[in-house]
Parts: C-alpha cells; sequence; structure tokens
C-alpha cells in the first residue's frame, strides 16, 4: 500500500526538501501562480518534534524572502504540538508570526479535524491581535462554520474557505455532499461581501463558477480576493484562472511526513482508490 502511496505522492507533493518546494514555487510564478508553502506534518506528540517543525518553517521563511519566490506559508497547529499543550503551541507558532512578520509573509493556519476547531479558533484569533498579517481555513463541512465565520468577519481576519477533507460525524459535519455544497455557496457569499483577502479554495467547478458570477453581479474586483487549489489538482484550470485576471493561489507541501496528506488526496478521488486497488491485485 505505501508503494503506490509512494508513487501516486509525486502528484501531490512538491517533493522530501525544501529545495524541492522553492523549485515548484519558482516554476508556478513564472505561470502566474502564487504559493503557499505547507511543511507536512502533524499529531505530534513530542516537543523535539515541534520544535523542529518551527526550526523548519523558520528556515523556509528565509528561503522565501531570500530566493524571492511570491509564496506565503500554511500551517497545522497539531504539527505544532497542540496534541501536548496549547501554551507550547502557542509559543511555537508565535515564533514562527513574528520572523514572518518581519519577512512580511502571510502565514495561514490550516484547518484540521472537528475536535481541534474550537482550539484553533482560539488560538488564532489571540494571535491575530499581534499579527493581522494572518488568516484561517474554515471547512463548509462543519454545521459550526457559519457562527465561526460570522466571528472571524468581526476579528477583520481573512479566511480560506474549503469544503474539508475529514469525515466528522452527524451533528457536527454534514453527512451528505450537497449540504456542504450549499454551505460552501453560502459561506462564500458572506466572506466575498463582508470578509477581507478571502480564498475561494477549491476545484469543484460549480464552486468556482458560482465565485465568478457572484463577484461580477457585485462588482467585487478581482484584486480583493483569490482562488486557491492544491500542487497536482486541476493544473489547466488553475493556469486558466490566473489567465482570466484571477489571483490564483497553490498550495504546495513538501517533506518526509507526507504519508497522512497523501490518504485524504487518495480518498477524495474514488478514481485514485481504484488506481491502488487495481495495482495491488495485480
Ligand atoms: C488551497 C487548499 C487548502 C486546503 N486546506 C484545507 C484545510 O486547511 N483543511 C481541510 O480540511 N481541507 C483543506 N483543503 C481540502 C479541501 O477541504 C477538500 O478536501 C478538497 O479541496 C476537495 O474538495 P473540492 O472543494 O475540490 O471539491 P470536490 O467536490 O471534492 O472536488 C471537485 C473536483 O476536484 C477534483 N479533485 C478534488 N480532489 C481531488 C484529488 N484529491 N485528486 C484529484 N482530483 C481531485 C475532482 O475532479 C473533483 O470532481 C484545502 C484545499 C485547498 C484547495
Amino acid at each position: 500500500m505505501r508503494g503506490f502511496t509512494e508513487y501516486l505522492a509525486h502528484r501531490y507533493i512538491a517533493g522530501t526538501e525544501r529545495e524541492h518546494a522553492v523549485k515548484v514555487c519558482r516554476e508556478l510564478n513564472k505561470l502566474g501562480l502564487l504559493a503557499t508553502i505547507d511543511v507536512l506534518g502533524e499529531g505530534v506528540t513530542d516537543e523535539e518534534h515541534a520544535s523542529e517543525a518551527v526550526q523548519e518553517y523558520l528556515a523556509l521563511l528565509d528561503d522565501i524572502r531570500s530566493t524571492g519566490i511570491e509564496a506565503s506559508i500554511s500551517l497545522k497547529l497539531t504539527h505544532l504540538g497542540l496534541d501536548i499543550s496549547r501554551e507550547l503551541t502557542e509559543s511555537n507558532l508565535r515564533k514562527i508570526l513574528k520572523k514572518a512578520y518581519v519577512l512580511n509573509i502571510f502565514t495561514r493556519l490550516d484547518m484540521e479535524r472537528s475536535k481541534y476547531t474550537e482550539d484553533t479558533i482560539n488560538l488564532f484569533l489571540k494571535v491575530h491581535e499581534d499579527f493581522p498579517d494572518s488568516g484561517i481555513a474554515i471547512q463548509s463541512a462543519l454545521v459550526r462554520s457559519s457562527e465561526d465565520v460570522k466571528r472571524l468577519i468581526k476579528a477583520g481576519a481573512g479566511v480560506r474557505l474549503v469544503k474539508g477533507a475529514y469525515m466528522e460525524p452527524p451533528g457536527i459535519g454534514f453527512q451528505e455532499k450537497k449540504l456542504v455544497d450549499v454551505n460552501y455557496i453560502s459561506l462564500m457569499e458572506r466572506l466575498l461581501l463582508e470578509g477581507k483577502n478571502t480564498a475561494v479554495a477549491t476545484h469543484d467547478e460549480a464552486m468556482i463558477e458560482a465565485a465568478k458570477d457572484f463577484t461580477q453581479k457585485h462588482n467585487i474586483s478581482r484584486e480583493s480576493f483569490e482562488f486557491q487549489m492544491l500542487l497536482g489538482i486541476k493544473r489547466r484550470q488553475q493556469k486558466t484562472l490566473a489567465d482570466e485576471g484571477y489571483k490564483v493561489r497553490i498550495y504546495v507541501p513538501y517533506g518526509k511526513d507526507w504519508f497522512a496528506y497523501v490518504l485524504r488526496r487518495l480518498r477524495e478521488r474514488k478514481e485514485n482508490i481504484y488506481f491502488v486497488v487495481r495495482n495491488l491485485l495485480d
């Protein structure tokens, strides 16, 4: 299983090293695409690994500045120690935000499974007061997200809207894809009207068309929001949107701890699962 996943991983991640991510970003920038770089890793259970993640992010920030690539950073709080303690996580996050602030690089907090949502939003809102050049991801798959979006708009925080990559239980997550999509459109419209620097992060053409129609109808300028997509998904569409004059940012993950990320990408598309199963049976 790991062997096939490794083979498929080449599509979804830049490589295992920082220089691989920088190289991919350079190529994306040449195509008129922006990037956000993620150091792969999550669910860290000891301080040493959390500290290694911080060091890697600090080095990454230096490399973004010194190479001149157009890239922000994305990170997961369980990579910085959320499973260990909130205090440790906040201290680690602040180290990264401080450097990002000095170098003028935007930082986005990814959203993980629902057990971390409350802590992620609370910690984000706390640090956002000191580091306003930071944003957070919100999942339309969660029932609570409408209230969260309200809070984040009020705080003046930039939201990346995603559907959500995790299976969530009834009552916490919408169980039907249709409801996730309806909620996506509703949150997206609110964010585009009232939020700032909204990121419409999806590969779903229906969502992308809805965003285009809505922004045209409400005279929302193309500079005031951006589309975001994942590395290796809908490459032609990424370029087409950029050619049409939209800001498009690509999520570029790298690192040795790629397995959980790639599994999520494989689960999202049934053709990927067929591919893995077919190879296992061969
Ligand atoms: C920039 C960015 C950041 C993200 N950050 C987070 C986050 O912080 N937290 C979180 O929970 N989720 C995050 N996600 C993932 C997101 O929640 C979805 O799981 C993922 O984007 C698939 O949903 P979709 O909106 O593309 O719609 P879908 O309806 O799932 O997909 C639409 C179409 O896109 C294509 N597609 C989608 N996924 C794949 C794939 N893996 N491989 C090949 N083709 C595919 C298919 O053609 C599919 O029909 C992020 C996504 C993006 C684009």
